[in-house]
């Protein structure tokens, strides 16, 4: 029963959010802060559902002792707080919320792209220091020029739409072959994207293949007085390289949002302590610095409420494992659990040899009307709707399969 599930929700995660639990009829415990861990290991002992941000650090030490702990919820992006091989082992299935700050990222780097081709930032820092210096030398207009965007994913695609709607032509590299929106238009190699776009802007994933991606050769092969935008993540580029790219007069201006190393919090120092080069950036002209804020937003951080809730919400009910980052994502369609004598059965376990002629011969003597299971790794998880087990026999049949030594963990939604 929904009035049964007990979810702990640390560390202030995002009310609009929060409501979508407790309108669902779960007792929800709110508190504003994350816990020290003996603390948390005594709370976590008794709840269905948790949801964290990045420092509730969920071990394999802290999660041994979650008995009863279904899933996780990270209301952020990352997911390196959680032992999520460990989370997947135990049963506990790891939610997320990748994608609801695309659209900050993408409206920050409109906001850039202008900022550059008009020096705003040292106009700005000049007036702020008391100088009057109307410059319009080097300063240009964004419309008819040429945006580079090298991976067209979330923030990438929606980059282009709205690049597109102020004049600028849109080129793009992806090592996917993709739909283009708009009048964009996919380039073949990352040299092409290099040598015909005015302002580049990265959007890739931080893989071993985008390392350094922009280094001295990339930034050798930019059209003189181009444009850099980095607000994807801080391996892609090397900052050095950058440097003296942006001395040598080659590149006219960059925005950095991410660094190979960042500090911990805010108010901490960002000086050459932690990256040794960062003197030299912070003294150069036309180059936005900022603290990772491009997912920092009031609407992604409720879209982010929303959509870890209602990922939540439906791994709850009804035991769909989509955007799951530790399972393997199973669904069915049409969960008809309001008719009489239908269950959804729930069987994460074991990915080894022979474990679906047992279940079958368990669940054969039912009427399964639809299955599906997958694995990832060493966890496999199988989703069944039944449709003639008599409200007698749902203990049974979730006994039967608990016996199983293949069991991870068994769960009749009814
Ligand atoms: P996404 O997964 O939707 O898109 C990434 C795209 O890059 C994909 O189309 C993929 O095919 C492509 N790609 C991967 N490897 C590539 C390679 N070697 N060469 C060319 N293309 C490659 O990701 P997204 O949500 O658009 O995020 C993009 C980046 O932005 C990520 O690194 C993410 O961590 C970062 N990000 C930063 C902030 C911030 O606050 N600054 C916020 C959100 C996301």
């Amino acid at each position: 029963d929904t009035k049964d599930i007990k979810v702990l929700l640390l560390e202030n995660v995002n009310l609009a959010g929060v409501e979508i639990l407790k309108n669902q009829g779960y007792q929800v415990e709110f508190l504003k802060s994350s816990l020290p861990e003996d603390e948390l290991i005594e709370k976590i002992r008794d709840v269905h559902v948790i949801g964290i941000r990045s420092k509730t650090k969920l071990t394999e030490r802290v999660l041994s002792y979650a008995k009863h702990l279904i899933v996780i919820g990270c209301f952020c992006i990352g997911t390196n707080q959680v032992d999520l091989q460990f989370a997947a082992s135990q049963g506990i299935a790891v939610f997320n919320s990748p994608f609801s700050n695309s659209r900050s990222v993408a409206e920050l780097t409109i906001g850039e792209i202008i900022a550059l081709a008009r020096q705003l930032g040292d106009r700005s820092n000049e007036l702020h220091n008391g100088t009057w210096n109307k410059v319009s030398k080097g300063c240009w207009e964004i419309r008819g020029k040429t945006l580079g965007i090298v991976g067209y994913g979330h923030i990438g695609s929606q980059l282009s739409v709205l690049a597109e709607s102020m004049g600028m032509s849109i080129i793009y590299y992806d090592i996917l072959n993709l739909m283009s929106l708009g009048t964009a238009r996919q380039v073949p190699t990352l040299d092409d994207l290099l040598a015909g776009a005015d302002f580049i802007s990265l959007h890739v994933p931080e893989t071993p293949e985008t390392k350094n991606m922009i280094d001295a050769k990339q930034l050798e092969q930019m059209k003189d007085g181009s444009y850099l935008l980095n607000n994807s993540r801080g391996s892609v580029v090397n900052i050095p390289a950058l440097i003296h790219a942006i001395k040598s007069g080659k590149i006219a201006g960059a925005a950095l949002d991410v660094y190979p190393n960042e500090p911990a919090g805010n108010g901490d120092y960002f000086t050459n302590d932690l990256n040794p080069w960062t003197d030299d950036l912070q003294n150069l002209k036309n180059i936005i610095l900022t603290p990772h804020i491009g997912g920092s937003t009031e609407e992604a951080q409720s879209a982010i409420g929303v959509e870890v809730s209602q990922s939540l919400v439906r791994y709850v009910n009804e035991g769909t494992t989509l955007g799951a980052v530790n399972m393997p994502e199973v669904n069915l369609r049409s969960l008809t659990l309001d008719e009489p004598n239908h269950v959804r059965v729930i069987y994460i376990h074991k990915n080894v040899p022979g474990v679906l002629g047992r279940v079958n011969a368990i669940l054969g003597d039912h009427n399964v009307d639809k299955q599906m299971t997958d694995s990832r790794g060493e966890v496999a998880y199988l989703m069944a709707d039944i449709s003639d087990v008599k409200e007698a026999e749902i203990k049974h049949l979730w006994q039967s399969l608990e016996d199983l030594s293949s069991r991870i963990r068994t769960r009749v939604l009814y």
